[in-house]
């Protein structure tokens, strides 16, 4: 039996193929008829344009319906699919690119002159462009296809999907997913989260995340239901989205967003069934307003790139701020020390190692990396450090590695304190992530000049710049301070608690 992905939704899709299944804040409809007429015809383009089982093709493109038929192609035709960031450069593309080689590569009509050089220069087969509107050379060169296409039989094990990390040391990890990886989770979060055949999400995720494309968009396949699809979060979008739809997820932003507008009342969340939150910390303050001004008690989830999700709040019972919830039923999640990787005792702190069908196989062509964080016995290190209380309930309580999320990113310190060190007159810098009352946390860069006046033209405004050219905007630093000295532990490593602690109201009030 085939173990494709796809074959495991499509079973479930309603018989009715008129449902709606995405519709856009234009009022355009796309009905399931529409997903497999669509998906068919991409995926036969793909297909003869050489794409075989296991192909990469890598995707740079707005949010659309058809960017979403577009991933459901691939899975389709048995190849990996591999969404990136709409905000990297084109250096960033050229790595990506270069590293997955990808069969086929679909960017946007706006950026297929600045790409096509490095898409070429990377040996990928074919270049397609498709637009936010659904317009581009792939719907056009698909448009006359027929529209039946035979979804390729895979294994639960063979690669579905290629979603890539920022790394710790400047370089990108391809996280490597498999269908089994894909429904398992789908299948588990459907059922956890009670979903409903008149369940409506409204979707103002990015889709080249783990978050609106795994978790957003397989719920909703998995439930043959339709979504209210927003191309970004936007607040008038949502209040008058709100009394259609029953599900939203979101980033903790979406939820400190809402709170600041003055029409989020129970009556405005009054069709809603649930908020759920996750990617980044949910401040316990934001979940009790949220709770006080609409009835809601936000259920927050925690999951990653190469997991999908591990933890969720209940649906039924108490869904307690400030934690992550309890490991998903397929999911082991077990609490151990950084450095012997030894289980601590019950209700110690450790770093957070998690177990099951969910967690992915691999970094792609990195097999060092890959044996650094699974360990033998099939426990991958998360990098996050918790405890679990006597409930069960999982409490994320920092990161063992240094990562900063910022509205829901991630931005890893390193790739950006490698752009500002390389700044003539820049010494040294540490990058690191404060609090922010929009984006949670905010990128700072904290910078020493070299004494000898040869870093006096260093500024802000030149750090920023340098950042800005090559990196994507939600990896530049919203701030820079200038320090004579930064501070060291005895083994030389940069102090960056002490630089927290020190820039930690810097976008206070
Ligand atoms: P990503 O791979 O982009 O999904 O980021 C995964 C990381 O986001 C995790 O390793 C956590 O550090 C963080 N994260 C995700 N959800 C939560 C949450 N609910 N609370 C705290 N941190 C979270």
């Amino acid at each position: 039996m085939t173990e494709n992905f796809f074959d495991i939704v499509a079973a479930r899709f309603p018989t009715d193929a008129g449902t709606p299944f995405i519709e856009l804040d234009s009022g355009k409809r796309y009905s399931y008829r529409d997903l497999m007429e669509t998906s068919g015809r991409y995926a036969r383009l793909l297909t003869e344009l050489g794409v075989d089982k296991g192909d990469r093709v890598a995707v740079q493109v707005e949010k659309s319906a058809e960017a979403v038929f577009l991933y459901l192609a691939c899975l389709r035709a048995g190849a990996a699919y591999l969404p990136l960031n709409t905000a990297y450069t084109r250096a960033e593309v050229g790595y990506f690119l270069g590293d997955a080689e990808p069969a086929v590569f679909v960017c946007t009509p706006g950026n297929l002159a600045g790409l096509a050089d490095t898409a070429k220069g990377a040996g990928v087969g074919a270049l397609l462009t498709l637009g936010g509107d659904g317009d581009g050379s792939l719907p056009e060169r698909a448009a006359g296809l027929d529209p039946a296409f035979d979804t390729v039989a895979c294994a639960a094990d063979d690669l579905a999907a290629i979603l890539y990390t920022s790394g710790t040391t400047g370089r990108s990890k391809g996280a490597m997913m498999s269908h089994r990886n894909l429904s398992s989770n789908a299948a588990t979060l459907h059922r956890i989260w009670g979903f409903r055949p008149d369940d409506v999400l409204l979707h103002a995720l990015p889709i080249f995340h783990t978050h609106g494309l795994f978790v957003a968009t397989n719920c909703v396949l998995m439930n043959g239901s339709g979504m209210l699809f927003l191309s970004k979060f936007d607040a008038d979008a949502v209040f008058r989205l709100l009394p259609r739809a029953t599900v939203m997820m979101g980033v903790p932003t979406f939820y400190t967003r809402l709170l600041a507008d003055p029409r989020l009342t129970s009556e405005a969340a009054a069709h809603m069934r649930l908020f759920i939150s996750g990617s980044a910390p949910l401040l316990a303050d934001t979940h009790r307003e949220f709770e006080a001004r609409t009835g809601h008690a936000i259920l927050e989830r925690y999951g990653m790139t190469e997991t999908g999700m591990l933890t969720s709040n209940p649906l039924d019972g108490d869904r307690i701020p400030g934690t992550v919830g309890f490991p998903l039923p397929e999911v082991s999640v077990r609490v151990a020390d950084e450095k012997t990787g030894e289980p601590v005792p019950d209700g110690d702190v450790g770093v957070l190692e998690v177990k099951g069908p969910n967690v992915f196989s691999g970094y792609w062509r990195m097999p060092e990396k890959t044996a650094q964080e699974i360990r033998p016995g099939g426990w991958f290190i998360t990098g996050d450090v918790g405890r679990i209380d006597g409930r069960g309930y999982v409490h994320i309580i920092g990161r063992a590695k240094d990562l900063v999320i910022s509205g829901g990113f991630n931005v890893y310190p390193k790739e950006v304190e490698t752009v500002i060190d390389a700044i003539p007159g820049v010494v040294e810098s540490a990058v690191i992530g404060v609090p922010h009352p929009d984006f949670g946390e905010a990128v700072m860069a904290v910078v020493l000049r070299r004494p000898d006046g040869m870093g006096g033209g260093v500024d802000e405004t030149a750090v920023i710049a340098a950042c800005k050219e090559q990196l994507a905007n939600f990896k530049v630093p919203k701030a820079v301070a200038f320090v004579d000295e930064l501070p060291r532990n005895a083994m030389g490593k940069v102090q960056k608690n002490l630089l927290r602690e020190t820039c930690k109201d810097r976008f206070a009030g």
